[in-house]
């Protein structure tokens, strides 16, 4: 698994489908991890500071907020980003917004375009725990249309994974500043913890 994994972390690096298709895409894919790895995190797509300075998953704004949140569950970021897997549904940034006040959400052709390399991922590494973060990475365990307050708080098996899902912690989301929902990101965390201690992670 270790050297397929390898191998098709190689192809996402060399992937040019989006640019290929058009879309204003900018740096370099952005994920990391390991085949050992037993929770895998999935974002919706790098920003600007991943793409063109950090290269790593969640270190701008929101995986500050993202790496407080896990803090609580008891990982510091450093272990976690040594021991976990951490990629997203689109892995290259999709640059600016048209009100260039934040980042442009990868359209569904550019997910459509990126899903093999998140289904190889899921494949090669098979985690034991799934966490999906923001509605986009949410969508592709509970389908489209659902409201974030149905789901967020929840502990659910899906394909035989333990799935946990939290919001994107964008410091932009107004989601994650009303109370009600700050109860369910706390549910959320607790039950990434029980989880920690049952999986020893
Ligand atoms: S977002 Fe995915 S499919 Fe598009 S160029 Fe990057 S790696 Fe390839």
């Amino acid at each position: 698994m270790a050297d397929e994994l390898a191998r098709i972390q190689l192809q996402i690096r060399a992937c040019q489908r989006c640019a290929l298709a058009g879309f204003p895409i900018q740096g370099p894919p952005i994920f990391s991890g390991h085949a050992d790895a037993r929770l895998m995190v999935i974002g919706q797509a790098p920003g600007k500071v991943e793409a063109n300075t950090t290269h790593q998953p969640f270190s701008g704004n929101a995986g500050k907020r993202l790496f407080r949140w896990f803090k609580q569950v008891g990982w510091e970021e450093a272990e976690f980003r040594a021991k976990f897997y951490m990629t997203s549904v689109t892995k290259c940034f999709p640059g600016p917004n048209k009100s260039g006040r934040g980042d442009r959400a990868p359209s569904r052709k550019e997910q459509q375009l990126c899903e093999e390399w998140l289904l190889a991922e899921i494949a090669l590494v098979d985690p034991e725990v799934v966490v999906p973060v923001g509605k986009m990475a949410i969508e592709r365990f509970f389908g489209r249309g659902r409201r974030l307050d149905e789901i967020i708080g929840g502990r659910y098996q899906i394909d035989g994974r333990i799935v946990i899902p939290l919001p994107h912690p964008s410091g932009a989301s107004a989601w994650i500043q009303k109370r009600e929902h700050q109860v369910l990101i706390s549910r959320a965390l607790g039950h990434l913890a029980v989880v920690k201690a049952e999986l020893g992670l």
